[in-house]
């Protein structure tokens, strides 16, 4: 699904949105276009009018194609997508207008769902519905939150290490609004919403080094096992793989042998961040990905052709 958005609030982010805002964007759409926006969801959100509230609770982030600006706009059709903490579709900006794609097989019949909110991914059940019942006034029935399920638990311990890792790989602390509320099995928990995020003790990690690595691979893993495909994935593998190659030309400089394993990794994840990638992009966006991962394969094939040349004339 492809679809051009319309009234646009140029350089401002979704919660710096007031009513001059919508009001005069609002004058610039057509008749259909006020008739379809007003029958859109206006969530809970104590702000003045219901144009407003439409617009932040409706609104999307938008990149301008020269990417030296942002705004927030208004997609009819995709706000009309119903939300999942398990998304079965995702949506991304392509140059002036937004595509939904599938993140994996929907069955006919089946609903198509996106995620509102990255936050959700390192969020525990009972914490994604205080912001649901807070902000978005809906509940959400996917199989994450369907607390006291085996499966619920399971996602609830990964989501919470997701949140960990994330945070950890930008150098942060866990945000207040991130941890599990106190005894989180209490499912009537309130949870204080926004809070400050405070640098991590041990500071930003190298991103080349062995623990920044280990972070991105276990979130790519986790992610995955979670079932939160596509994007995020893809970012994560890569972001692996392209440390491990930064750590190559330091075993050159000290004359040391690179390890196997390095290479063997890096393969693995540039493979798994493509794969990722062909699920959710068209076939000329994917394309340099697999001409670099072309590449680097020629690459390690040629020098492990001269690590055994190098063996045979040894002996
Ligand atoms: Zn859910």
């Amino acid at each position: 699904m492809k679809e051009k958005p319309i009234a646009f609030i140029n350089n401002k982010h979704a919660h710096d949105i007031i009513d001059s805002d919508v009001e005069e964007v609002f004058s610039t759409i057509s008749k259909t276009e006020k008739e379809a926006f007003l029958a859109l969801w206006e969530g809970s959100r104590s702000l003045q009018t219901k144009r407003l509230r439409i617009y932040r609770s409706n609104c999307f982030k938008w990149d301008n194609d020269n990417g030296k600006g942002f705004g927030a706009c208004i997609s009819l059709q995709l706000s009309r997508l119903n939300h999942s903490c398990l998304p079965n579709a995702a949506w991304r900006q392509e140059h002036n207008y937004f595509r939904v794609f599938a993140l994996r097989p929907i069955s006919k019949g089946e609903e198509i769902t996106v995620c509102y909110n990255q936050d959700f991914f390192w969020m525990i059940a009972v914490q994604r519905k205080a912001l649901q019942d807070h902000i978005y006034k809906f509940s959400c029935d996917c199989k994450a939150c369907d607390t006291n399920t085996e499966f619920s638990r399971a996602s609830d311990k990964r989501r919470t290490r997701i949140g960990l890792l994330h945070f950890r790989l930008q150098g942060l602390m866990v945000p207040s609004f991130c941890l599990p509320p106190p005894g989180s099995s209490n499912t009537s928990a309130s949870m204080p919403l926004g809070g400050s995020v405070a640098a991590h003790p041990g500071g930003l990690l190298e991103r080349w080094s062995d623990s920044a690595v280990q972070v991105q691979c276990q979130l790519a893993e986790l992610l995955q096992a979670e079932g939160l495909l596509g994007v995020a994935v893809a970012g994560h593998y890569d972001g692996a793989a392209n440390a491990l190659c930064e750590q190559l030309p330091m075993y050159v400089k000290s004359r040391q042998p690179i390890p196997m394993i390095k290479f063997e990794n890096i393969l693995k994840w540039k493979r798994q961040a493509l794969a990722m990638r062909r699920t959710y992009m068209m076939k000329e966006e994917y394309q340099p990905y697999e001409d670099d991962l072309a590449i680097f394969q020629s690459f390690c094939t040629s020098l492990l052709r001269g690590t055994m040349s190098a063996q045979v004339s040894d002996k």
